[in-house]
């Protein structure tokens, strides 16, 4: 091909004025991308030195990884009075809620971040494995002020749902003692807030994720899609013989009251997922095979290893076979449940129990 003087010409008049734009814009970029580092790190320098001076109620440092062990919040002063429990709903739903209140040592008010303001009350200690354990009936009658167990799970208060400590970084249960169920007891009215409360304004905070082969359907919001991608992936770094452990989901959102309940179950807010069916063990199925143990109680039946619980618990999931009434196929986002508040604010810890980092197999 020939390409004679004037086609050079035009070709120079052309791409010249292109490169030259090019070279100011990537200049202009670099002094851009300079000036917002260096303003970024003096406004950062400002903050701490505000910071060290006067704690502003809602400084929430931004959540670098999805990972529950970064969750941080720093407390205010009037935050830090707050009994454990509360700070840690604080600590685990910055995007819903903005801060809390006392009007009394275990009752007060929740600020969200649309402005509305609901109560809160925490229980007046909270309960461990093996705290739990050694109560006698007299002693669960007394907790649920003489309420019979379903109706507390009917109509849980925000106290009722933060009473029992998850016993994170433990080994598999073996059994648990009666109504041992941390999570299972939700006060609805603080997740329909949270979520929303009718079908069709969930719907709208919903998306598509992949599961394998699979597409489910999940809640957006604390980032549960992005979670639950993370999850696949570290699922998927397990040894093979884990695969059938987490493949395939029974289903994440659906739109449902739980059997014989008036209550809503998680999976209407798009926040729980099921996985393999076929190894999991439903409390109403064990009952039906085994029958009841010679105590009278639920027998504890699970076949999922640890190694799995313990990916979707590093995101912020609660396991249903830590309940007693089990459900080994459930896992939900409860990351209230899991946060550490000892490394996140330098706060006592809520729990009491020994936890070993390194859970034996
Ligand atoms: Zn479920």
């Amino acid at each position: 091909m020939r390409i004679d003087s004037n086609q050079i010409k035009s070709l120079r008049r052309a791409v010249i004025p292109i490169l030259s734009q090019m070279l100011s814009l990537s200049g202009s970029i670099t002094s851009l991308f300079c000036a917002s580092m260096i303003s970024s790190g003096i406004t950062s320098a400002l903050k701490d030195t505000r910071y060290a001076q006067a704690t502003p109620v809602n400084d929430i440092a931004p959540q670098s990884s999805l990972l529950i062990d970064d969750f941080k919040r720093r407390f205010s002063p009037a935050e830090q009075t707050l009994p454990g429990p509360i700070k840690s709903l604080l600590v685990a739903y910055p995007e819903s809620l903005k801060t809390a209140t006392r009007s009394g040592p275990y009752q007060g008010e929740l600020m969200w971040r649309d402005g509305e303001v609901t109560l809160w009350t925490s229980p007046k200690r909270q309960y461990s494995l093996n705290e739990w354990s050694r109560l006698s009936p007299s002693d669960r009658e007394t907790l649920w002020m003489g309420r019979p167990y379903r109706v507390i799970l009917d109509q849980a208060t925000l106290a009722e749902q933060l009473l029992q400590i998850y016993p994170r970084d433990r080994e598999l249960p073996k059994r648990l003692p009666i109504d041992f169920e941390p999570g299972r007891l939700r006060d609805e009215s603080f997740f329909k807030k949270m979520y929303g409360s009718q079908r069709r304004e969930i719907t709208k905070t919903l998306t598509v994720i992949s599961w394998g082969e699979q597409r489910l359907r999940v809640s957006k919001k604390h980032r549960i899609d992005e979670r639950l991608r993370r999850i696949y992936s570290d699922l998927k770094r397990l040894p093979r013989r884990f695969h059938t452990y987490y493949e395939p989901s029974a289903g994440a959102y659906h739109w449902r009251h739980i059997k014989g309940t008036k209550r809503l179950s998680v999976h209407s807010f798009g926040a729980a997922i099921d996985i393999a069916v076929k190894r999991s063990n439903y409390w109403k199925w064990t009952l039906k095979v085994y029958g009841e143990d010679k105590e009278g109680r639920i027998p504890y039946k699970n076949q999922f290893p640890l190694e799995v619980v313990k990916v979707f618990e590093r995101y912020g999931y609660i396991w249903g076979g830590w309940w007693y009434h089990h459900d080994t196929m459930h896992f939900e986002y409860r990351p209230e449940l899991l946060v550490n508040l000892e490394s996140a604010t330098g706060d006592q810890h809520i729990g009491d129990e020994p936890r070993s980092s390194t859970p034996k197999k």
